[in-house]
């Protein structure tokens, strides 16, 4: 920091721009950071399954002549291979998010296919946990943005309220416009989150329950995911939760300005 001082301080400048300055060296120094300690989270958090691969592998390899037992390995090298497939696209989907680029977020986009896509590709996991999801609220609504981002965001939303939901219970996708701002909140009756750890959820790995997570095998970066991405859209998400009863996380983004019926934008664009 001291030699920066020293080329700041060799040309005539003001306080304020002296200010800003620092200010920017400050911010760029936070970012840096963050960078380093994402890798190094990362890096730590692939050590586990990337080292119970190799050893399951061995284990195959030693098993040959026991096929039972290689059948029994083979299916935990398949859970843990997928395990790791997940979170790599989990890593790489949080750090596009996080550089400056490659956001392709200068179109209209429809709410309700953002909607329809985030429950559609968890209808899956929805069936086999025995939950229902319903949709609802308005329809129609625009946003501004990129999206494969804003459906991979929500169907976080959506794969978090199955995967912490019982058996035979509902979840909700609700859409509504407040204001110039689209709310899409979804709503379960889950096991919840105790109030200490609401604002730590978003989070980068952050679990609010080692043993919860791990049975859902959960990779502590969907809501990081889901934060960066709305607020690149200029929106925010927020949490309402009480243990034991369930969760709504909402999203809100700007709508955007125009009659908010389908079809409205092509007149709109040059
Ligand atoms: P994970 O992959 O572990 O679910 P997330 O970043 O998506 O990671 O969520 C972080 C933590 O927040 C979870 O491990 C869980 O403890 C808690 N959480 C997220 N969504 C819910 C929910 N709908 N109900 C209860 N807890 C939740």
């Amino acid at each position: 920091a001291e030699s920066r001082l020293v080329v700041v301080r060799a040309t005539p400048i003001s306080a304020r721009s002296m200010f800003l300055i620092l200010r920017d060296i400050t911010e760029k120094e936070r970012v840096e950071e963050m960078r380093r300690d994402f890798v190094a989270n990362t890096s730590h958090e692939l050590k586990t399954p990337v080292g119970a691969v190799s050893l399951l592998a061995e284990a195959i390899e030693s098993a040959a002549d026991d096929p039972d037992q290689v059948r029994a390995f083979a299916s935990r090298l398949t859970a843990e291979a997928s395990r790791l497939a997940l979170l790599t696209s989990r890593i790489m989907s949080l750090s596009r998010l996080q550089a400056a680029d490659e956001l392709n977020d200068d179109r209209d986009v429809s709410v309700d296919e953002v909607v329809a896509s985030a429950v559609e590709a968890h209808a899956i996991q929805a069936d086999s946990a025995g939950v229902t999801v319903v949709r609802g609220g308005e329809r129609g609504l625009y946003v501004r943005g990129d999206p494969q981002v804003l459906s991979e965001a929500l169907g976080n939303l959506v794969a978090n309220a199955i995967a912490y939901s019982p058996s035979g219970s509902a979840v909700g996708v609700g859409v509504r416009a407040v204001d110039r701002i689209a709310e899409i909140a979804v709503t379960d009756r889950g096991i919840g989150i105790n109030e200490g750890e609401q604002e730590r959820v978003f989070e980068r790995f952050y679990r609010a329950d080692q043993a919860r997570s791990r049975r859902t095998g959960g990779t502590g970066l969907g809501l990081a995911i889901v934060k960066h991405a709305v607020q690149r859209h200029g929106g925010e998400v927020t949490v309402w939760s009480r243990p034991g009863r369930g969760s709504t996380f909402t999203i809100r983004l700007p709508l955007v300005d125009g009659p908010m019926v389908d079809e409205p934008r092509k007149k709109r664009k040059k």
